[in-house]
């Protein structure tokens, strides 16, 4: 696999604990030499500060590092501060997305969509950055039809995104067929699959649940079935993402993203596994 485009991605860490054990975290998965990490941004700034500190200090530690910035809620004017910010620190790589406030939470902001908000950063800051999108290969929960989100996902690639990184799926059929799709449309970008380790049942249908993921149903009564056993589940994940992985680096995926949730066994693992 090109390390061109295996990269792993944190949040930023809450507290002065979380903050260490991300450290360890980090200098675990450092061996496995991706080409960056990647750290979350909270949608309307709510982790500016954490995820700019994070960013800076695993910069420090000599590997690359790209914040995450969305813009929902926020003016433009707040984005123009946050990416001479950004530049000013050497940062030359980010993955710009629209975000999600929590109900009750302020207006929209005046960039509505993520395509808005990367025609934004290249108007102000040309080439300067090396720009990463979301897409979804099992459509964005919000989308009016797979048709539309695809139209979408392209208007971010027109708008100047260099690539794309997937929201996490465990049909490698659906990344295949929205490659096909996208490709059509005349998306050339690379569209670098992001994975998630499968270590905690409860949890893992919870955030799909949220983000519109499917997790098939061989795989959920497998796990189900395991109940408190946690040393099954995470065999068993490892199992399968290791095997979705080989399947989409052999059907031409140009690379993974881990979302790692700040946890080093599981990346470790499936990246062990795929050597
Ligand atoms: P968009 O591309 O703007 O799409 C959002 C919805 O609007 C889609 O349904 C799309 O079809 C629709 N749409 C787009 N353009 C138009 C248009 N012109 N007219 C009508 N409809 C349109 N969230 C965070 O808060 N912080 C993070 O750090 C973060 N990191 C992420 C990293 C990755 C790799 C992924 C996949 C997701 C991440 N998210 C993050 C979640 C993301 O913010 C949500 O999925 C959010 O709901 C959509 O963001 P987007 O950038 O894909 O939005």
């Amino acid at each position: 696999m090109s390390k061109e485009n295996f990269s792993i991605e944190f949040f930023p860490p809450k507290t002065a604990e979380g903050a260490e054990k991300l450290r360890a975290t980090r200098a675990k998965l450092a061996e496995l030499h991706p080409k960056y990490f990647s750290v979350t941004f909270g949608a309307g700034g709510s982790t500016q500060q954490g995820t700019l500190d994070t960013v800076l200090e695993i910069m420090r530690e000599g590997q690359q590092a790209a914040p995450h910035l969305s813009c929902v809620g926020s003016s433009k004017e707040s984005i123009r501060a946050i990416l001479a910010e950004f530049k000013s620190h050497g940062i030359r790589r980010l993955v710009a997305l629209r975000g999600d406030l929590p109900s009750g939470y302020g207006g929209a902001g005046e960039l509505r969509y993520a395509s808005e908000l990367v025609e934004f950063i290249r108007a102000e800051t040309g080439d300067w950055f090396h720009i990463e999108v979301a897409a979804y290969p099992e459509m964005h929960p919000q989308a009016k039809s797979p048709q539309d989100d695809l139209q979408n996902f392209a208007r971010k690639v027109q708008a100047g995104a260099n690539a794309a990184i997937t929201q996490y799926f465990y049909n490698a059929d659906a990344y295949f067929q929205f490659l096909d799709n996208a490709r059509k449309l005349g998306v050339a970008v690379p569209v670098v699959p992001g994975i998630m380790p499968i270590t905690n049942y409860s949890q893992l249908t919870r955030f799909s649940d949220m983000c519109g993921t499917e997790i098939p149903r061989w795989i959920r009564l497998k796990l189900a079935s395991f109940g408190d056993d946690s040393d099954s589940i995470k065999a068993f994940g490892l199992d399968v993402v290791a095997q979705l992985c080989e399947r989409l680096l052999a059907g031409g995926a140009p690379g993974l993203h881990f979302y790692s949730m700040n946890q080093s066994a599981a990346t470790s693992a499936i990246w062990q596994r795929l050597k």
